[in-house]
């Protein structure tokens, strides 16, 4: 009944809010009572407050009289079959018993207890006994360091970075605290390296002994792989798990590296247990991450995940005026607003055009105006506002997925064709003028209907199938840029 509960609601909430506290939410029903769990205080309150209302009422259009009470506390949901009670598990610490350690994962409590740890050979590692010296220390502490200019300071607030400013501040005054770990994800270029390096940075700043270890996760693999060959895995082990936080930066490319996230499963386990920060940002929700172990990612959900979105206009303003601020140049707001109008994707462009714009200002000694940067910015303009062809449309989705493009024209409804076409369809839809009749005709004389529905049917597998998801994000990168 949840499920059913949670699909009304996904409709009505817009996804970030859905996402951060309506998803994470677990449930279980029994005897009249619908118990939701949720992974700690911040949001139990908050959805008592905002949500609990509205899902009484869903319930009760889905159930009329039957409709259950609902309580909530913070805590995961017993598995079935399991009838003792309920674990509510306080916010961070208790970590349950450490999973079966596969053949290739290593044994850690004897290392922390000072008994020699058992490591079981990797198979990569060379057959050299004692290459283990200290120079191997530099070589598994890759921290890479923080980049002071990522602070609270420089990072403007707005509404769509509200609640992830909020969380990493929280974290930042109280690491190790009620929210651990800290997920925070969200598209390319929307701040999260920032808001991780700022958390960081903040820790350090009231605690200058404090140890923070910045990493992007190729990172992090890349030094667990050096440490197996140096046979120095110990040392890996000791030193990620000695640190104050623990910032793992893109946690997407963990995907398929399954002795990393062994690794890495093991390690967050650690510090969570040593009350200890850790802080994931990844570009999806963590349910969404292909190829990745579903203990870790339900691990990620304990804590607290939350959403950065594209800014809207008013933020992007605000962010152009601080930066202008920072490079000692005067903007008005007017050619801020006019530059916020034209460069919507993310933060990341924004501040390319606005240095393209600075670096023509210096060179000609003009004055910032609109006619200006729209002469400045006309290549930039000219790539977003680039005419997409419907002809070059099928021919990269027939390419893409290794058809022809007659398939895509043709009457054929295998499931082959058919998924591809309507991708392409859609993506006609979107990225070209043309009118649903003349993109039917297009596809070799369809009816619009046809078109309509291709649209609504990607849109929808958008939200459910990842792999569409991310061809659709690639075919829009391909066509556009
Ligand atoms: P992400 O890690 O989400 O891809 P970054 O944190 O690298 O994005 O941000 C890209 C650039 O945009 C950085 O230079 C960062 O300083 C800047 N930026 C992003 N959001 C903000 C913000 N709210 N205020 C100021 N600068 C921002
Ligand atoms: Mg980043």
């Amino acid at each position: 009944i949840w499920h059913q509960c949670l699909e009304v609601l996904r409709d009505e909430f817009p996804a970030q809010q859905f996402n951060t506290w309506l998803r994470p939410l677990q449930s279980d029903h029994r005897e009249g009572q619908l118990m939701l769990f949720a992974p700690n205080r911040f949001v139990m309150d908050w959805v008592n407050e905002k949500y609990l209302r509205r899902i009484e009422e869903v319930l009760k259009d889905l159930l009329g009289g039957q409709a259950p009470r609902v309580n909530m506390k913070v805590g995961s949901a017993p598995k079935p079959g399991d009838s003792s009670e309920p674990a509510a598990e306080p916010v961070r610490k208790a970590v349950p018993v450490r999973p079966a350690l596969t053949e290739e994962s290593v044994s850690v409590t004897e290392e922390e207890k000072g008994v020699a740890a058992t490591v079981a050979e990797p198979k990569v590692k060379p057959k050299v006994e004692d290459r283990r010296s200290v120079q191997v220390e530099g070589d598994i502490k890759h921290q890479s360091f923080l980049n002071e200019g990522f602070t609270f300071e420089t990072f403007v607030e707005g509404k769509s970075n509200q609640l992830a400013r909020a969380a990493s501040m929280q974290v930042a005054e109280n690491p190790g605290g009620a929210y651990n770990p800290l997920f925070l994800y969200g598209g390319v270029g929307l701040g999260k390296t920032h808001l991780m390096h700022a958390i960081g940075n903040e820790i350090v700043r009231r605690n200058p002994g404090a140890k923070v270890a910045y990493l992007r996760s190729e990172r992090f693999v890349a030094d667990m792989v050096k440490a197996l060959q140096l046979n120095a895995i110990n040392e890996f082990k000791r030193y990620y798990r000695s640190v104050d936080a623990l910032l793992i930066d893109d946690i997407q490319f963990f995907a398929r590296k399954e002795r990393s996230q062994e690794e890495f499963f093991h390690t967050f386990n650690a510090l969570l247990e040593g009350g200890q920060q850790v802080i994931v940002t990844c570009d999806r929700f963590p349910k969404e991450i292909v190829d990745m172990e579903e203990r870790l990612k339900s691990r990620f959900g304990w804590g607290l995940t939350v959403m950065v979105e594209p800014p809207e206009l008013e933020t992007r303003v605000a962010i152009l005026m601080k930066k202008a601020e920072q490079a000692n140049v005067r903007l008005s707001s007017e050619a801020a607003f006019f530059i916020a109008q034209k460069i919507r994707s993310n933060v990341r462009e924004l501040e390319g055009a606005l240095r393209l714009v600075i670096a023509n200002a210096h060179f000609t000694g003009s004055e910032i105006t609109p006619p200006f940067i729209r002469e400045s910015l006309k290549d930039l303009l000219a790539l977003h506002e680039k005419q997409v062809s419907i002809d070059n449309i099928q021919r990269t989705v027939a390419e893409y997925y290794k058809i022809k493009v007659a398939d895509l024209l043709s009457k054929r409804r295998t499931r082959t064709v058919t998924r591809p076409r309507q991708v392409a369809m859609s993506l006609a839809k979107e990225l070209t003028n043309h009118s649903l009749p003349e993109i039917g005709d297009a596809f070799g004389g369809r009816d619009h209907t046809t078109v309509l529905h291709a649209c609504k049917k990607i849109v929808e597998l958008q939200e459910t199938d990842p792999n569409i998801r991310e061809d659709y994000q690639n075919f829009m990168r391909l066509l556009t840029t």
